[in-house]
């Protein structure tokens, strides 16, 4: 013991000294022997401290030592726990009839150690922010452990206090409690159980199942990869939707933004990206920001029913969660995808939404005393999602070839895209899917405004044979789109107008698609190369889609080699010819029975 606290004397005298508080409080629980105080007062002369002895009943062997903000901790009620451990592992092999025996060894063996810990105090507590006294080394994002269980995050290092943000809402803390310091920053555990789970934003499973087994910490923040261990993408991630995969395709390793007002399918496109990735390699991860559990609940229930949560993982924080809570969740998403991706898988992560997650760092930030910017956002709140993103990316195989795929959803207010946090995201982003209410009632679901959407590098990572019919698609659509506005003021159009206007309505229809049904990558390319080659020009609107069901059909079950071809994404002249052909006999055999009026 009394080798013990010299020890801890010394960790004490390296420590900076304030002029005046020289003194060194020594908790004990009774009187010390007088040659043990004796011992302590000349080591302290030394070093020129005073020492104080205090009694304190609650510690019923051992000691502590307090000095500033340092607290050495050597009482037994502290040790309890490394006891238990160590007796454990002591006592792992133990027969019935040495247990006793071998017990009483290891209790002679266990030495008493002191933990070191730095300590602060709360000074003030409200709206979930916390104000503290002393933690001079303390870390910006550092988890600081408040009455020794409530979690919380530095988040404001100031000259005289930290400000913490409390991750437990309802957590009982009054001033003067003690803080201490963990010496880590926030940070998730992760194995690949976690496969499968639904999780908090701290990776506590919250589905009823068991605890997951920690493989590694991952630090919730992390400075992305450098530009010379990426490479450019090259590999198309297929969401099973059409006008997606055709029109605006996403890469392995892209950031894809889904924007749109409330209640205009952006999450039913995440969801469809998820479902399609099925047998594909490629593992999901969903985080739900600030959303109502009911909502979680259901779309769980969705991905579970599709078989989906296999290669899923869904991390949330509802809406009743504090805004800690929230304002880290798709930090840990992405710690979760980069363990992954450490393994060199390819990982899609959504975050449902970037709206809400500003929203709650902006009530964290005015809480924190931080001065407001434009719409009351702090001004760091670009960066915030820019090193968010920034973390998606597409790894050169000497860096294993992994890539983090993402797509953050935004909510814009009555088709508001110029507001400050849709343009923020617009602009760190690779592109952005535009839904449009309006489109969204007239049934054209997703309701994708294709003017205003775009992909700046997924079309380097497309299928060949998506490549090719899609372009001309995208010139099709647009004089489509010209024509349309200029038919609607002159009553009159002549035929070839009225060709290309009903050509673009097919095209429109085809590219409508319910929700939970993506169609496979052949499929679309059928689909587009029928309208592209006008084969569906004499079949009636309402028949279209049904017309490339069953063609579809038909290929797979009697033109095996060319879809085989197709699926193994070959292109040339003799295939076209090929499909042109296979397209034109179908009409001719099996379209009997389909309207072909206009
Ligand atoms: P919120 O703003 O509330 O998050 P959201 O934009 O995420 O909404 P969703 O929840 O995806 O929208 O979809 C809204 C509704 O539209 C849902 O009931 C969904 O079933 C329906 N829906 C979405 N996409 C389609 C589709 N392609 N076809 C038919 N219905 C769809
Ligand atoms: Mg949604």
């Amino acid at each position: 013991m009394q080798q013990l606290i010299i020890e801890a004397i010394s960790i004490i005298s390296t420590k900076e000294r304030k002029k005046d508080s020289s003194f060194m409080d020594l908790v004990v629980p009774s009187v010390l022997e007088k040659s043990v105080v004796n011992e302590i007062l000349s080591r302290l002369k030394e070093i020129n401290l005073r020492l104080r002895l205090v009694f304190d009943d609650t510690i019923q062997d051992g000691f502590k030592i307090i000095y500033d903000d340092l607290i050495v901790d050597a009482s037994i009620e502290s040790n309890a726990n490394e006891l238990e451990s160590f007796l454990n592992k002591r006592l792992e092999n133990s027969t019935k009839e040495d247990f006793i025996e071998n017990l009483k060894k290891a209790i002679e063996e266990y030495r008493v150690q002191y933990s070191v810990s730095e300590v602060g105090t709360v000074i003030n507590v409200k709206d979930g922010i916390c104000m503290i006294n002393g933690l001079k080394d303390c870390m910006y994002q550092e988890i600081l452990l408040i009455n020794k269980q409530y979690p919380a995050i530095a988040m404001n290092i100031e000259k005289y206090q930290i400000g913490a943000v409390l991750l437990d809402k309802n957590a009982d803390i009054i001033i003067g409690d003690i803080v201490e310091r963990t010496k880590q920053v926030a940070s998730i555990g992760v194995s690949e159980e976690i496969l499968g789970r639904v999780v908090d934003a701290l990776g506590n499973p919250i589905d009823g199942k068991s605890i997951i087994k920690i493989d590694k910490y991952m630090p919730i923040e992390k400075v992305a990869p450098d530009v010379i261990s990426r490479k450019p993408v090259d590999k198309p991630l297929l969401t099973g939707i059409t006008a997606i995969d055709a029109l605006i395709p996403i890469g392995r390793g892209q950031r894809e933004l889904i924007l749109g007002d409330r209640q205009t399918g952006k999450t039913s496109i995440c969801i469809d990206t998820i479902i399609n990735q099925k047998d594909k390699d490629i593992i999901c991860v969903y985080a739900s920001i600030g959303q109502k559990q009911s909502k979680i609940a259901r779309i769980v229930e969705t991905l579970k029913d599709a078989g989906a949560m296999e290669y899923t993982i869904v991390i949330t924080s509802s809406a009743s969660d504090s805004a800690a809570k929230q304002f880290i969740t798709p930090y840990s998403a992405t710690a979760i995808a980069e363990y992954f991706l450490e393994k060199g898988k390819d990982v899609l992560v959504v975050y449902d939404d970037l709206t809400k997650h500003a929203i709650a760092y902006r009530e964290l930030s005015l809480l924190l005393r931080r001065p407001p910017g434009r719409e009351a956002y702090p001004g760091d709140v670009f960066y915030l999602h820019s090193r968010l993103l920034e973390r998606s990316c597409c790894l050169s195989e000497e860096n294993g070839g992994g890539s983090i795929t993402s797509l953050p959803i935004i909510e814009t207010q009555a088709g508001d895209i110029t507001s400050y946090i849709p343009t923020n995201v617009i602009s760190i982003t690779d592109g952005q899917i535009f839904l449009e209410t309006d489109l969204f009632y007239k049934g054209i679901r997703p309701a994708i405004n294709i003017g205003l959407s775009v992909s700046r590098v997924g079309s380097a990572a497309q299928t060949k044979p998506m490549k090719k019919v899609a372009g001309k698609l995208k010139v099709s659509l647009a004089q489509y789109r010209e024509l349309e506005v200029f038919s609607q003021f002159s009553g009159e159009v002549d035929t070839k107008t009225k060709e290309i206007l009903l050509r673009g309505q097919k095209t429109i229809e085809l590219l409508k698609q319910k929700n939970l049904s993506p169609r496979s990558n052949v499929f679309s390319i059928v689909a587009i190369f029928v309208i592209n080659k006008g084969i569906v020009d004499d079949v009636g609107l309402e028949y279209v889609n049904k017309f490339v069901e069953e063609l579809f059909e038909y290929i797979g079950n009697e033109h095996t080699n060319l879809l085989e071809e197709l699926e193994n994404n070959h292109w040339d002249e003799e295939i076209e010819e090929a499909l042109y052909k296979v397209c034109i006999d179908f009409k001719r055999v099996n379209h009997n029975g389909i309207s072909e009026t206009n």
